[in-house]
């Protein structure tokens, strides 16, 4: 391994605040019921800021801001809301370096990936729907396309900035307004978008940011208030928001977990196949719903691949998320931690063999080194369940139908790959995998023109594209 200098990005590019308030009505202010939590470094647990936690009459005035300003939204022409959305997108552009480092300190991924992929995604993804608010009636949706209302929207801790901009710039291209409640481990970027639409005089109560717990995100999703549920998280919190608005009218989709099988053919160039491996699944430290967790190799190669694999394990560097050299940063919160560490013991008491590289982790935060396990069979935990951390299940197969068998022998289908120099073999698998994306000699791709989300246990609804547009038009 090369020994590298240290490159860190300096912090000083952010101002954080000690504390901040809920996002309502085009200001910040306190919550109600005055309650607080705090949000960490998880690469050095030290405290990044006080934050306040929504309570129910929080949520209540959050709503009501946003159905306030719902006609006079709606009723914009397109293109005036276009011109709001592009210079949201213009100002995440301009604020790019300062998110970047604000994202990689509160979640702890690594430098590279909140300045070369979040950022500039979320921006992206601004800029995209931006195209589509005054070609709404080009859409392929209906001849007069209507906004759908309120719309809540609960993201995760994996992608703060990334999935607010999936969620909020399809909804307002619509002609929607929205209450989003950051994950309570990541609310601050979500807080520096807030500033961020005060700064494009977008109009008060379009954009509402509640932060908090569960509870907060469950009351916001119950409220009657609301006519529109969009969720991203873990399929158990999913089950229980689809019973809780069931039966009511409010339309949802939610974006759940997955355990993506990453499909290696005997003819696959391998080193390619290894850094889509490595891509697969140490990218986010595996904090990814579209990971690969599951490697399938064809047997004929696996000696080979699993060598390939380990030489290139060796040299990835873990450590300080501001570090420019750094590839895996920090595990995001403790809790995360645990349960990858449970279900990775519970991987070899069940009988497969775990391997890490020899690497060091610093003392102090949430840290786990990349892992595989081979030896794993269908029937292993480690290969039926969403770990969402950097751990690898490494399975075999011998024949096309085989890997097509495993693949889809999961309760999820959000994505898979396949690696084969064979065209014709990519379009037959791709055709039998039951999985929404399926990358070929390619994996974690993502563009705002291509739609993106699961079949079976891994949701409903389409996010990206025209595809997501659909979901925010009555
Ligand atoms: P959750 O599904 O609990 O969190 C997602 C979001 O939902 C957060 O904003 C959370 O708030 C909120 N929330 C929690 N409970 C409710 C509720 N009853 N009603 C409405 N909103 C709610 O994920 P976790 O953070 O608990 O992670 C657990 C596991 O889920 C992970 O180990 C991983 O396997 C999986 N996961 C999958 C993701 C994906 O994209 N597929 C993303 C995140 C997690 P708060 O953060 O404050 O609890």
């Amino acid at each position: 391994m090369f020994e590298y200098a240290p490159a860190p990005e300096s912090r000083s590019i952010v101002d954080i605040k000690p504390s901040y308030g809920l996002f309502v009505n085009g200001s910040f202010a306190e919550p109600t019921d005055g309650s607080t939590f705090k949000t960490i470094s998880p690469a050095s647990e030290e405290v990044l800021a006080e934050v306040a936690e929504a309570g129910p009459s929080d949520v209540d005035r959050a709503v009501s801001a946003a159905r306030d300003a719902f006609d006079r939204w709606a009723a914009l022409p397109g293109a005036t809301r276009a011109k709001y959305i592009y210079r949201l997108a213009r100002i995440i552009q301009e604020r790019s370096r300062e998110l970047a480092v604000l994202e990689s300190l509160d979640n702890g991924k690594p430098i590279r990936e909140s300045r070369d992929v979040d950022v500039p995604l979320a921006a992206a993804h601004f800029f995209y729907y931006a195209g589509w608010a005054d070609k709404l009636e080009h859409a392929g949706l209906g001849p007069s396309p209507r906004p759908i209302g309120v719309a809540a929207q609960v993201i995760p801790w994996n992608f703060p900035l990334l999935m607010l901009a999936w969620k909020i710039a399809p909804a307002l291209a619509g002609g929607n307004t929205v209450v989003l409640k950051p994950a309570e481990t990541t609310p601050l970027t979500a807080l520096v978008f807030a500033e961020i639409c005060q700064q494009a005089d977008l109009p008060p109560g379009v954009v509402n940011i509640i932060t908090g717990a569960g509870a907060t995100g469950a009351r916001l999703v119950e409220h009657p208030g609301v006519d529109k549920v969009a969720f991203t998280g873990s399929t158990e919190v999913g089950r229980q928001i689809a019973r809780a608005v069931a039966g009511t009218r409010k339309r949802v989709t939610l974006e759940l977990g997955g355990k993506a099988a990453n499909i290696v053919f005997d003819d696959a160039p391998i080193d390619q196949a290894v850094e889509g491996i490595v891509n697969g699944i140490f990218f986010n430290q595996g904090h990814v719903c579209c990971a690969g967790s599951r490697l399938l190799v064809q047997e004929s190669v696996y000696d080979g691949v699993l060598a390939a694999l380990k030489r290139r394990m060796a040299q990835l560097r873990v450590g300080d998320p501001l570090d420019k050299n750094t590839d895996i940063g920090a595990i995001n919160s403790a809790a995360q931690l645990e349960r990858i560490r449970t279900l990775s013991e519970i991987g070899s008491s069940e009988g497969a063999e775990r391997w890490s590289p020899p690497c060091s982790l610093p003392d102090r935060g949430f840290w786990f080194a990349p892992t595989i396990f081979t030896g794993v069979t269908q029937a292993h935990r480690i290969a039926r369940e969403e770990i969402f951390g950097p751990v690898l299940s490494v399975l075999t197969f011998r024949t096309p139908a085989e890997a097509v068998e495993k693949a889809n022998n999961t309760p999820y289908g959000l994505s898979a790959g396949v690696w084969t120099e064979k065209g014709s073999r990519i379009l037959a698998i791709a055709d039998q995998l039951r999985a929404g994306v399926v990358w070929a000699n390619t994996f974690n791709k993502f563009d705002p023109s291509s739609p993106f989300g699961g079949y079976k246990e891994s949701g409903y609804g389409r996010e990206g594209g025209r595809h997501g547009l659909e979901a925010y038009i009555g």
